[in-house]
């Protein structure tokens, strides 16, 4: 089952390509970092140089992706995309690397699931814009020292701290996204929907804005189902009305919560009184992935303070027993 307002990109997702800002101007909030990149491009190419290697680190959907293709069409050079658990051997990324014209810009997304063979090989390239590759087998096994063109690397992960040391301690630039705000997102909803030819009041924008945790993507997600709602049930306008009824009939609460965000919570506070609870025991509990707990559940309930890491494990807070009308322990109420 897909989960609708998953950060994690889907096929379903490729209309989204239309979408994508193209510039740095296009795309919206993430104020610090867009600053940041227009001083650094615009400081390599009045030296004609490559840009330093970038390394952007946040959950799912928040636009990584995206801002790797603005950088490359902002230097105005050819972008690769590829991802770390599809180069499977070293070769796969040398063949990559000598492909490649000088200034290019190779995607690297989930750059934290490169194999240490891999990673080995992106180190002298990273640094020094050379290969070092071994030929043949066992004793008549050479190895081999060949230029590459100078390329800048931009990598992608959702926590930085997956990085071993010595691949983050080469990039240049380390930027981390956060969660875009209502007002944000309203207007990456607003804009999508003009794209789209979708009718949308700011009303009905705000209101979707306000229920896609924090995420364009989802904004974007919501926003689809939503006008289907609009164009069968209703008028075909999203106003706030339209997109209250279609998000609660998609079970997306006003907080943005879905069925697995309230499992999660429900989890903590009735079979573990509250918690604290390790990360294993919940993913056990929810038959999830710790992974997906981690890097895309979690990061949305910690920002809104729903839940609080300690070092035992996760915990309740007294927001999340309110939002799912549960009596906090030893309250006394009732
Ligand atoms: P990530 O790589 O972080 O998972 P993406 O770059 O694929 O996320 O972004 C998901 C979608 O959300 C994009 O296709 C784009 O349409 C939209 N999006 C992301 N960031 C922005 C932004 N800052 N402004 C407008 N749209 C955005």
């Amino acid at each position: 089952e897909e989960r609708l307002i998953d950060g994690v990109s889907s096929n379903s997702d490729n209309w989204d390509a239309a979408l994508r800002p193209k510039s740095l101007d296009e795309y919206v909030g993430q104020e610090k970092i867009r600053a940041n990149l227009k001083v650094y491009i615009q400081a390599a190419k009045a030296r004609n140089e490559s840009l330093d290697h970038v390394l952007l680190y946040g959950p799912p959907g928040l636009g990584k992706t995206t801002l790797a293709n603005i950088i490359a069409n902002e230097m105005g050079v050819n972008i690769r995309a590829t991802s770390g658990p599809v180069i499977e051997r070293p070769g796969d990324l040398a063949a990559m690397l000598t492909n490649i014209e000088e200034g290019d810009v190779l995607f690297i997304d989930e750059i934290h699931r490169l194999s240490p063979q891999v990673e080995e090989i992106l180190y002298p390239a990273m640094e020094d814009f050379q290969l070092d590759i071994v030929i043949g087998q066992g004793p008549a096994a050479r190895s081999i020292k060949m230029d590459i063109p100078r390329f800048t690397l931009v990598g992608a992960t959702t926590r930085a701290g997956l990085l071993t040391n010595p691949l983050r301690d080469r990039f240049g630039v380390i930027e981390r996204l956060e969660f875009y705000s209502h007002q944000e997102l309203a207007a990456i909803v607003s804009r999508s929907a003009r794209l789209l030819q979708i009718h949308s009041g700011e009303d009905g924008a705000f209101e979707i804005a306000r229920r896609s945790r924090g995420t364009p993507r989802i904004a974007n997600r919501l926003l689809r189902r939503v006008r289907d709602f609009a164009e069968v049930e209703h008028s075909g306008l999203i106003n706030k009305d339209v997109a209250d009824a279609s998000l609660k009939r998609l079970e997306v609460d006003h907080m943005g919560l879905d069925h697995l965000d309230r499992r999660l919570l429900l989890v903590i506070i009735d079979k573990y009184n509250g918690g604290p609870v390790g990360l294993n025991t919940l993913a056990a509990s929810l038959s999830e992935e710790r992974d997906t707990i981690e890097d895309v559940l979690e990061p949305y309930l910690l920002q809104e303070g729903m839940i609080a890491r300690t070092p035992s494990g996760r915990t309740a807070t007294p927001l999340a027993y309110a939002h799912l009308k549960r009596e906090l322990p030893g309250s006394g109420k009732q």
